[in-house]
């Protein structure tokens, strides 16, 4: 970074939150990025619009206490950090799981912020969640949690101000038990929470939408940019959660063969293709270890650690598990081997050294904000569904997911070639939402 004032703001930053690495590791990336334009910029130091747009606007931290199956009192944390309501009400997701820290969470709500920025849908970006483990729960104890969990964070919520829907730890069982607890205690069936079951006002295609806006994604990457496409490629993809699932579903569609999938404790490989609906059985309904593919399937070979499978050999990597999962070594073997795409499903799975490594050889990297879009796609037309109360088909859907993909796709790789830097999709990314939340920003004077 060579700007002095984007310096400036930087080291402040790191002075201000010096133990929030995640945070100032998604903000560093964008600041990179602005370097580029900056000078074309003078409003945005004249306003000071860099710093006030990194800032989150609020943060909520509180306290969770509920009962386990014992009897035995438990508390956890929750947050919702609600990061900017610049284009419209904080919309993003809610994260349960034991690593959370406030530092993730300003990350992904400023990621969220950006993300919501290409959809051209009225969305400002906020993100939550708790440090509850669901692994290990019974039923009822997630649904007791859920409830204490939402007695909480129920006061800041509403269709206007804020509309939470899942991340990791948090599906359609999740959603359904926080939003049944919001209307109990608030007497209100307002639109509050996405990812809803359809039978209680949910859109058709929401559990799916990540994953399949991801392979429509890097569909259109390969079309213009490789002039290739996902036909016949080999494609590996960490996890096998909602996000991993749904994009292994569209790539099979689309004519690619998945020959590897993971979990947070191994990966199975499969030179002929894993079988999709054998991990469904396993991953969403018994929700056991990935291990169990081998008791069902021969020639598949389990390896402990996940982090081993970016050592397979691969046209496509698609990492869908979890933030900096790929760093620079797994991207070396990702190299040596031929890859030839990155096309991030998770948000930050990549580090910045990996990510350097990669535009360094040239390979195609697709960055998540943009890449994984879909859900939150999904999410708005949830809203529209419900504010129309209306249900639009899977095929409706199917098609305007497709289309807002190959659009943000557009959008996003037209701006990095404006400015010179064609094939750079992290900088279009960057640059495109970064100048729609400037402009918004300015238009609304100094709240
Ligand atoms: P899930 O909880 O459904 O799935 C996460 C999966 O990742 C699980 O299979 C988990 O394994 C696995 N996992 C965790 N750590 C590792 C690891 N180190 N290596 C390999 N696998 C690992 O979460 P989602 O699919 O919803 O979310 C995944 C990512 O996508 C997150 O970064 C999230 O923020 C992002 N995202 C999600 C969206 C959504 O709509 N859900 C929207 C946009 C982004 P195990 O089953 O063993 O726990």
């Amino acid at each position: 970074m060579k700007n002095k004032y984007l310096t400036n703001v930087y080291e402040a930053f790191k002075e201000r939150y010096p133990n929030e690495e995640e945070y100032l590791q998604s903000i560093h990336e964008v600041l990179t990025s602005l370097d580029v334009i900056i000078h074309d910029h003078p409003e945005y130091e004249q306003f000071n619009v860099v710093e006030r747009i990194l800032e989150p606007e609020r943060i909520i931290s509180f306290k969770v206490t509920w009962l386990d199956d014992k009897n035995h009192v438990q508390v956890n944390r929750g947050y919702r950090v609600q990061h900017s309501s610049l284009i419209g009400a904080y919309k993003g997701g809610l994260r349960f799981h034991p690593s959370v820290t406030r530092s993730i969470f300003k990350f992904l709500a400023f990621e969220q912020t950006l993300k919501n920025t290409l959809t051209n849908l009225h969305m400002g970006g906020g993100k939550g969640g708790s440090d509850f483990d669901p692994k290990g729960k019974s039923d009822g104890e997630i649904m007791t949690f859920c409830q204490a969990f939402m007695r909480e964070l129920s006061q800041h919520l509403g269709e206007d101000v804020d509309v939470p829907a899942g991340d990791i730890g948090v599906g359609q069982r999740e959603i359904g038990y926080l939003h049944g607890y919001y209307k109990k205690i608030t007497n209100q069936v307002a639109s509050t929470m996405t990812g809803k079951h359809t039978l209680i006002g949910g859109s058709l295609l929401r559990k799916e939408a990540t994953g399949y806006g991801l392979a429509y994604f890097v569909e259109a990457c390969l079309n213009k940019m490789k002039d290739t496409s996902l036909k016949d490629k080999k494609v590996i993809i960490s996890g096998s959660g909602n996000v991993a699932i749904y994009a292994a579903e569209k790539v099979l569609e689309l004519g690619g063969r998945v020959i590897a999938m993971s979990d947070h404790s191994g990966y199975i490989y499969c030179k002929d293709g894993v079988n999709l609906e054998t991990i469904k059985a396993i991953k969403e309904v018994k929700r056991e270890g990935i291990k169990r593919y081998l008791e069902h399937h021969e020639n598949t070979k389990y390896t402990e650690d996940p982090k081993k499978m970016w050592e397979v050999e691969t046209d496509i990597a698609l990492p869908c598990a979890t933030q900096n999962e790929l760093d620079e070594t797994s991207v070396q073997h990702l190299i040596d081997h031929g890859t030839m795409m990155v096309g991030e499903g998770a948000n930050m799975p990549t580090t910045d050294k990996g990510i350097a490594l990669l535009k360094e050889h040239n390979i195609l990297y697709a960055p998540g904000k943009a890449a994984n879009a879909g859900g939150v796609l999904v999410s708005g037309f949830e809203i529209a569904q419900n504010a129309q109360f209306n249900t639009w088909s899977s095929q409706t859907i199917n098609d305007k997911l497709r289309d807002r993909m190959e659009a943000i796709f557009k959008n996003i790789y037209e701006t990095a070639k404006q400015h010179n830097q064609a094939n750079d999709l992290q900088f279009g990314v960057n640059i495109y939402s970064f100048k729609r939340l400037a402009k918004a920003m300015i238009e609304q004077g100094v709240v």
